[in-house]
């Protein structure tokens, strides 16, 4: 039987190669680059924190501190983990966590991107959280962007599950004399809860013709993918909403509470004794909003300057 000591040295290194071809996943390194701190600092990312100042010694580039180093980087990683790692995942965490509920206040309170320059606000921030940098105007208007679009994919993905849904709509126009089209969309979920979602409100500066509003109100539908889906179109009773309805060719219902109030007015209006009392009312409430020096106070009290 042959030994192994007595096997010329080139056996031994054939034997070693064909190892390296049976396990390729295990690397091999030569034993001199062990001894090499160069080779190492490409090996472990701990030494992207870490300057090697001596032969045993490094240098915390995070916290300037130094360390024995003995061709091992265990104590370099304890550092690391103990001092730095936790603090840096920390304040990122937080940093995200004070982003989006800015966002969300923005959102909810409908204040203006400018609020983060208003020097109150600042200094309120400030004083809750000296660590907290608020993020510029341009990057709040992107940070709600893009909560915008994630909200509008999650409530798309909800709307496109159901296999009926009805809308409603409204036109008005704004204090600065901006017309304005809102689209919103019901429908009853898996849970049978009743949910409403705003398909969208668009600035409507065309003639408020029934042929342009059902453009508007297809490409909605389009857009959220209900096109084939609405049982059902409830809107006031004016002729270009009627003519939606029709182009549309959906089943056309005219508000209940619209056409109440509509009754009431009329109703106000063709009984005399009521319709003066009305505009006496009327005279009332516009000489208090008008004048700077006649006010009702809180106790219903009638005061006066002069
Ligand atoms: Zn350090």
């Amino acid at each position: 039987m042959t030994s192994e000591a007595s096997l010329p040295p080139e056996w031994f290194s054939k034997r070693f190669e064909s190892c390296r071809d049976i396990l390729p996943a295990i690397q091999y390194k030569p034993m001199g680059s062990l001894q090499n701190p160069a080779r190492k600092r490409k090996i472990s990312p701990v030494w992207e924190f870490f300057d090697q100042i001596s032969s045993n010694k490094v240098k915390c580039m995070l916290c300037s501190k130094e360390l024995v180093y003995n061709n091992n980087i265990s104590s370099m990683l304890r550092h690391y983990r103990d001092l730095h790692e936790n603090k840096e995942r920390n304040e990122a965490t937080r940093k995200q966590e004070l982003d989006e509920a800015l966002v969300t206040m923005i959102v909810k309170d409908t204040q203006p991107f400018n609020v983060v320059e208003d020097v109150g606000f600042r200094d309120f921030v400030h004083k809750l959280d000296p660590t907290y940098v608020l993020p510029t105007r341009q990057a709040v208007k992107a940070m709600v962007e893009a909560k915008y679009a994630e909200s509008k994919e999650k409530a798309k993905a909800e709307v496109k599950k159901v296999a009926a849904v009805s809308l409603t709509s409204d036109m008005w126009t704004s204090i600065n004399m901006d017309a304005y089209l809102a689209v919103t969309c019901h429908f009853v979920d898996n849970n049978t809860c009743l949910n409403s979602v705003l398909l969208g409100v668009v600035q409507f500066p065309q003639a408020h013709t029934g042929e342009n509003v059902t453009y508007v109100k297809a490409s909605l539908m389009e857009e959220w993918g209900i096109t084939n889906n609405v049982t059902c179109l409830v809107t006031d009773g004016a002729a270009n909403m009627i003519a939606c309805g029709r182009e549309l060719r959906l089943r056309h219902t005219i508000c209940t509470a619209h056409t109440l109030n509509l009754i009431v007015k009329k109703a106000l209006d063709q009984t005399p004794v009521l319709s003066d009392i009305q505009a006496k009312a009327r005279r009332l409430v516009a000489y208090f909003r008008s004048s700077t020096t006649a006010k009702v106070t809180d106790r219903g009290v009638v005061w006066m300057t002069v």
